[in-house]
């Protein structure tokens, strides 16, 4: 396979719209996390796909429905690959991590009753805390929550082992905190969930496609992630299990697809993992998910993670430099994920955002969707910046020099 190197201009090349200018500047690119851009390999395969291919999945046995269903399937084939998971029947194709983490929470709906107890951590995206508020009213299922430190971003790693119990029944937690950037110690949560006879959850959206991950390492019954926030499309995620464990699921959306004999007053499901992917599906994106982990795999994972870490190294450097602004999360490069959040007190992260974008400068402003993350932080929102790939140490410089404009123009 060819290796590319990460901080060469051949990779940032790859991505077309690095090209583009906003405001009549060159586009700095500061929000992987929300989106990663694509590579022209994943924009021409989805063409490629919609031009040459298209055509409904399983159903058919013309040579364009056998040629979608093979890209269909070979895109679950890779993933299984690409995380060391057992194997493609232990992956479940959704339409994002949400979708993944909806699935398993009204799939698991039928083994909890009243009293049973779910564990997450106030550190969660609202991806992996609402399907759960759902879940415990629906049930009477009781919900607990580890905390982190405000200071360092800190899971509270004893707290939350603590919280697991005989009554619990999943724990749930983010592997790479959104706002934090905080690298949560999975492993050892999930041996102790095991141990009290829990499964797993762990929400990998910032973590694949950003450092190696390995699905058996990380002892998580449930992995998922999204492929936009990994260089692929929109419209497609990623539950990876193992058939075994997806066995303990209903499938909670019927229809086409997910079955294996309907009657008019009954069915039998299709088996694992057709059973819970009712309806067609985003065909189009899972045949080009693949060539955005050819190109990662081109780079190297290890590789990838260095450059991340190497970005965050420069960003909290070049913010501390600025002065007055609060950097949130790990201070230390090495143990958060490729973005840093911050706030600053003279100026408010929307008008920052706003401000910095008339400097070409995408960041994001908000509560990124964790908003008791931020009351413990005691914010009410904070400015993120984030990274992938094709970032360069030249963009967090115009970074810093966007916001020190954005102060001029607050007046602060
Ligand atoms: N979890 C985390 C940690 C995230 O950052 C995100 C996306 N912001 C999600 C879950 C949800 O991803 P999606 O919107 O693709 O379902």
């Amino acid at each position: 396979m060819e290796t590319l190197l990460v901080d060469g201009e051949a990779v940032r090349a790859r991505f077309p719209i690095l090209g583009r200018t906003v405001h009549g500047r060159p586009l700095v690119y500061l929000d992987t996390a929300a989106t990663a851009q694509r590579p022209e390999a994943v924009i021409e395969a989805e063409a490629a796909y919609s031009r040459e291919h298209n055509a409904n999945v399983h159903r058919g046995i013309h040579t364009l429905a056998e040629e979608a269903t093979g890209a269909y399937e070979g895109c679950r084939r890779r993933v299984a690959a690409f995380l060391g998971a057992p194997g493609p029947r232990g992956v479940v194709m959704t339409r994002n991590a949400t979708a993944a983490i909806n699935l398993v929470a009204r799939g698991l709906e039928h083994t909890l009753g009243a009293g049973d107890e779910i564990v997450l951590t106030v550190m969660e995206h609202h991806a992996n805390l609402v399907p759960w508020i759902q879940l415990a009213r629906r049930t009477g299922a009781v919900l607990r929550h580890a905390g982190f430190d405000p200071e360092t971003g800190e899971l509270d790693l004893d707290g939350m082992i603590r919280l697991i119990g005989p009554r619990t029944r999943l724990v749930g937690l983010v592997h790479v905190s959104n706002v934090l950037g905080t690298i949560n110690p999975v492993a050892e949560v999930a041996e102790a969930a095991h141990r009290a006879g829990a499964l797993v959850l762990v929400d990998a959206a910032q973590s694949v496609g950003h450092m190696p991950v390995a699905y058996p390492e990380l002892g998580a019954d449930f992995l998922v992630f999204s492929a936009h926030k990994c260089y692929g499309p929109m419209g497609l995620g990623f539950l990876v299990s193992t058939p075994e464990t997806l066995e303990r699921l209903e499938p909670v959306e019927g229809g086409g697809e997910m079955i294996e004999r309907v009657e008019l007053d009954a069915a039998t499901w299709a088996e694992i993992p057709y059973r819970f992917e009712a309806g067609t599906p985003n065909v189009a994106a899972a045949a080009a998910f693949p060539a955005a982990l050819d190109l990662l795999e081109a780079i190297g994972l290890p590789a990838v993670r260095e450059h991340e870490i190497a970005l965050n190294a420069r960003a909290v450097e070049t913010l501390e430099r600025l002065g007055g602004l609060r950097i949130v999360g790990p201070r230390d490069p090495a143990a958060r994920g490729g973005l840093v959040a911050f706030d600053d007190p003279l100026v408010h992260p929307h008008d920052m955002a706003t401000i910095v974008d008339t400097r070409g400068v995408a960041v994001r402003a908000g509560h990124h969707c964790a908003q008791p993350l931020h009351r413990v932080l005691g914010l009410v929102a904070t400015t993120r910046a984030s990274w992938g790939v094709y970032t360069t140490g030249d963009e967090i410089e115009a970074l810093a020099g966007a916001i020190a404009f954005a102060r001029r123009t607050m007046g602060a």
